[in-house]
């Protein structure tokens, strides 16, 4: 399988766990959970057990196999801060990613009352490493905003981003103190949940003036293609900086 990437603020996804469980709406469509279902009992397949958790400690040291430094979506297919995941395996995960610093890493969770514990103690020394970024999802008022907040107390990360996706209602003021990068998008596919246009421009605005780097990643629906990634005729593809883009 390519470990190729087609999402917009990635290269490359590393998976070494896969599989997980739902937590909040934003879980409703999980992409994963769909793909990984398709191949349950085909033998010998990754996802031959579908979306059940499971550590995959095979894949551990891939990240020193790549060459060119990449920007690496941790856990596309799961989320490493999942209750499921021993906090040694955790460790693991994270000390391949600080001795393998050609690459900068993208660790992307809902579970952020854990990641904030593990980040402010055994994994202090990761947390502030500039080339390992952490975010946390937001998809709602109740339970994505008070992930904001875990994500911010984490003082020593270099980069502390949101992805706001799937974007399911208007977010009002977010508190953007401390926050480096917003990605924002609608929800694709089968049952896509509607997106409304004032929603992500109220945070392209707030984003604008906290100056924060905004992302803009898909208007998403039952055919995302068609409906693009343009904002009023513009394309937001801020980044935080990097020193090897691949
Ligand atoms: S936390 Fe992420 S990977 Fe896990 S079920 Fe929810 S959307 Fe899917």
């Amino acid at each position: 399988m390519s470990d190729h990437s087609t999402i917009e603020w990635t290269d490359t996804t590393w998976n070494p766990v896969r599989g997980c469980t739902k937590v909040s709406p934003g879980c409703k469509h999980c992409y994963a959970e769909t793909f990984a279902e398709r191949f349950r009992g085909v033998p010998g397949h990754p996802y031959e057990q579908g979306f059940d958790l499971r550590l995959v400690p095979e894949r551990l040291k891939e990240p020193f196999k790549w060459r060119r430094a990449r920007y690496v979506f941790v856990n596309s297919m799961s989320d490493l801060f999942h209750e499921a995941v021993p906090d040694r395996y955790i460790s693991r995960v994270a000390d391949v990613m600080l001795t393998a610093d050609a690459h900068t890493y993208q660790v992307l969770t809902k579970r952020s009352r854990r990641m904030h514990d593990l980040l402010k103690g055994p994994l202090a020394a990761h947390a502030a490493a500039s080339h390992i970024w952490w975010g946390v999802s937001v998809e709602d008022r109740k339970h994505g905003l008070p992930r904001i907040s875990h994500l911010q107390d984490v003082a020593a990360a270099a980069v502390r981003f949101l992805s706001i996706e799937p974007l399911l209602e208007d977010l009002g003021e977010i508190d953007l103190r401390g926050i480096h990068w917003v990605i924002v998008g609608g929800e694709s596919g089968p049952g896509a949940r509607p997106m409304k246009r004032e929603w992500v421009v109220s945070i392209m605005e707030q984003c604008k003036a906290a100056n924060v780097l905004f992302f803009f990643k898909q208007w998403g629906g039952v055919r995302k293609k068609k409906h693009g990634r343009d904002l009023d005729g513009k394309t937001y593809d801020a980044m935080p900086l990097r020193y090897h883009r691949a």
